[in-house]
């Protein structure tokens, strides 16, 4: 079999250059788009946590249609929020207004999926890619059957360990640093008046969360997603991710008098890649490129993945279609989503940077950095700006290490 595009996953990434291609001008570009899982977009890996569209135009002021790529319809949407909270590990809350909404992440990317239909456009479920010789991919579908398709182009969105970054030699061997296992429970039944489902809350503590972060976010008015992460390379010795949940769960003070007598409903976990974007998401000789994690194009300081997925889905749709119709070379796909995206990213890391080497395994320290935080401070983090007194404390940690205790 041969197409002109054939895209390997479709979680938000895959899905978004399948949706763009399909909304093209163009109708004679063939692509076929494949997911290993019978139904892509579940079961739903994620906290759907979703900024708004004038929060987004800040977080990334390069994006110009910001307000209208990042809009979601309202049946999309469980529950708008307009503020986050930091709860530091002795218990302060620190909030900042920021509006945002979770998602009903499924429903979206299954409907982006199915309303891309034109002619020339094929998705396949339950079909996996399971090797890659040049422009050929081999995949293998239902009762073990197997088909090579040749294509002029190959989309790998096939999520973070992208087995297309390995086959077209992009892939970029990262430590145990660069990513954060994550586990989190769907919850319903939160009825303690302490719950505000307007509120996100993110929770600090090597008990909770060493190397990351606890969240709740609200799904509505009684119902909510509450999860942790951690960095393997911060564990100390006993801990687990399935640990510091139940910790975040029930000794965590503020986090267990909330969710009294809640039912958990549902379970996921997942990692999510937390380093900066590789260096290259193109590969000119064998005609790839990636996207999504599948390249680590997420928001490393918070684990945010959607947003960079929809705007490199745009401009990878375009680049294809100009690689396909003009001639034009593929790489600009990686120049532009860096021109858009790169400085953000940039500052995400620099943020959990910052925040690793403050933490080394030790609340207090955390504490007393973010004793010094305001509301303003935690504005410009949630928006990714770096506020002067991190980029000031970011020359002195080793000295401020050893006097914090
Ligand atoms: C618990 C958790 C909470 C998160 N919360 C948020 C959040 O609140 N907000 C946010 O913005 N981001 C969040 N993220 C991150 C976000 O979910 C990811 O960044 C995003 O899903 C990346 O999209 P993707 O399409 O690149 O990868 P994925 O969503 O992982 O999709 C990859 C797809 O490829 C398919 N696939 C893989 N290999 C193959 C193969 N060989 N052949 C065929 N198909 C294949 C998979 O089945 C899958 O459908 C969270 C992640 C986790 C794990």
């Amino acid at each position: 079999m041969e197409v002109d595009v054939l895209i390997v996953g479709l979680g938000p990434a895959g899905a978004s250059v399948l949706y763009n291609l399909s909304k093209g001008s163009h109708t004679d570009i063939s692509v076929l788009a494949i997911d290993q899982r019978e139904n892509p977009g579940f079961p739903v890996q994620c906290a759907e946590f979703m900024p708004s569209p004038d929060e987004m135009n800040i977080l990334m002021p390069d994006v110009s249609d910001s307000r209208t790529i990042f809009r979601f319809e309202d049946k999309y949407i469980s529950q708008n929020t307009n503020q986050i909270t930091f709860i530091t590990p002795n218990g302060k809350w620190i909030s900042t207004p920021f509006e945002g909404h979770s998602l009903k992440r499924g429903l979206w990317n299954n409907d982006l999926i199915k309303s891309s239909t034109k002619e020339n456009i094929e998705v396949w479920n339950s079909t996996s890619a399971i090797k890659m010789k040049g422009q050929k991919v081999t995949l293998s579908f239902k009762k073990n059957q197997q088909i090579d398709v040749k294509a002029k182009i190959v989309v790998g969105a096939d999520g973070v360990n992208s087995r297309i970054a390995q086959w077209s030699g992009l892939n970029e061997t990262r430590t145990s640093y660069n990513f954060a296992i994550v586990k989190q429970h769907h919850m319903t039944n939160i009825l303690d008046e302490s719950y505000d489902p307007t509120n996100i809350l993110m929770v600090f503590g090597e008990k909770y969360a060493p190397g990351a972060y606890g969240w709740v976010i609200p799904k509505g008015k009684h119902t909510a997603n509450v999860g942790t992460g951690v960095r393997v390379p911060m564990l100390k010795k006993g801990m687990t991710i399935s640990k510091a949940l139940d910790q975040l769960l029930n000794s965590h003070p503020t986090i267990r008098k909330m969710l009294e007598g809640a039912k958990i409903s549902e379970t996921i976990g997942g990692a999510v890649p937390v380093g900066l974007p590789f260096k290259k998401t193109v590969n000119p000789v064998v005609n790839s490129l990636l996207i999504g994690d599948a390249c680590c194009q997420v928001v490393s300081s918070v684990g945010g993945g959607i947003p960079p997925s929809i705007v490199a889905g745009k401009l990878a749709a375009r680049s294809i279609t100009n690689h396909i119709y003009n001639d034009e070379p593929l790489i600009n796909y990686h120049r532009n989503w860096e021109t858009q995206m790169l400085s953000m990213f940039k500052k995400a890391f620099f943020i959990r940077n910052f925040f690793d080497r403050i933490s080394v395994g030790r609340d207090s320290r955390i504490q007393w950095y973010m004793n010094h935080l305001t509301s303003k401070d935690i504005d410009n983090v949630v928006h990714c700006h770096i506020p002067w007194k991190l980029s000031l404390a970011s020359r002195f940690v080793r000295p401020l290490n050893q006097i914090i205790k």
